[in-house]
């Protein structure tokens, strides 16, 4: 497969750490790369760059503790699924594994959503615009939400995605009827922090899932981006029926899988 220029970043970057001189971390695979490629012990010299810069991530992830599954050279789910743990760790700075998932011990599906992937998304979704494509619809929520970041302002319609539109109002209601308007309110499960929005991942170049309309953030303030269980509000026990209403729906919390981004919800399938 191609590599993208994310990935030759990475790689480079991964040669410099390690004292191998790849030279400018500029996402192009040139000499100094290569040279330097070669001079990982591990990676057999008889492979191709590509084969070689995805080896040189799986043996990087293995150190770190996140298994990559086998060191071929392969770009695959489990490496890809490697490469965003990286990604995450190198960009916060984690030192330990992030991975803690909470005891969901069979993902539901009802809805067949589609893997995180690009091109999965493309599939499933159809091609993230600005303009939302036409496939972008209006819905509206079976309770009041405020905007998180003008308390002032309530709002009842969003935009969302078409295929995910049911599946929210069904999750809200759900919701609703489990805990009541006051402990809704109460629990801040009413302050909305966005659903349809084209831009890439904070901190990435990949584009977020809210891109396609298919994600939304909850109560932002009390669970930033990079909190973890112990900071997070979403991740309080009182949230536990939250959570599995979701992930009833086939929808994955990124608090939940791995420990940042509480605010988040997606409508795609686990990478396992
Ligand atoms: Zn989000």
């Amino acid at each position: 497969m191609e590599l993208t220029v994310e990935i030759i970043k990475m790689a480079q970057s991964i040669l410099n750490e390690k004292g191998l001189k790849a030279g400018l971390v500029d996402g192009i695979a040139g000499k100094s790369t290569i040279n330097a490629l070669n001079r990982v012990k591990e990676i057999p010299k008889s492979w191709t760059k590509e084969k070689k810069i995805t080896a040189l991530i799986q043996l990087y992830a293995k150190d770190r503790g996140i298994d990559p599954g086998k060191i071929d050279g392969l770009w695959g789910i489990r490496t890809l699924e490697a490469f965003n743990q990286l990604k995450h760790q190198l960009l916060f700075g984690f030192t330990e594994n992030p991975w803690r998932p909470e005891e969901i011990i069979r993902p539901a599906n009802p809805n067949n959503w589609p893997l995180q992937t690009i091109n999965e998304l493309n599939q499933f979704y159809g091609h993230a615009s600005a303009s939302g494509n036409r496939q972008i619809t209006s819905m509206i929520f079976p309770y009041p939400m405020i905007i998180a970041w003008d308390e002032k302002v309530t709002v009842k319609r969003i935009s969302c995605h078409k295929k995910v539109k049911d599946s929210i109002s069904s999750a809200l209601e759900k919701a609703l009827d489990h805990y009541g308007i006051a402990a809704i309110k109460e629990l801040r499960l009413h302050y909305f922090g966005g659903c349809f929005n084209y831009r890439p991942m904070r901190g990435g170049t990949m584009l977020s899932t809210h891109s396609w309309g298919i994600a939304l953030d909850f109560d932002p303030m009390n669970n930033q981006l990079k909190w973890g269980r112990d900071k997070a509000k979403l991740a309080k026990p009182d949230y536990q029926k939250w959570w599995e209403i979701w992930e009833s729906e086939g929808w994955v919390s990124l608090g939940r899988q791995r420990n940042y981004d509480w605010m988040h919800v997606q409508a795609t399938k686990l990478i396992s």
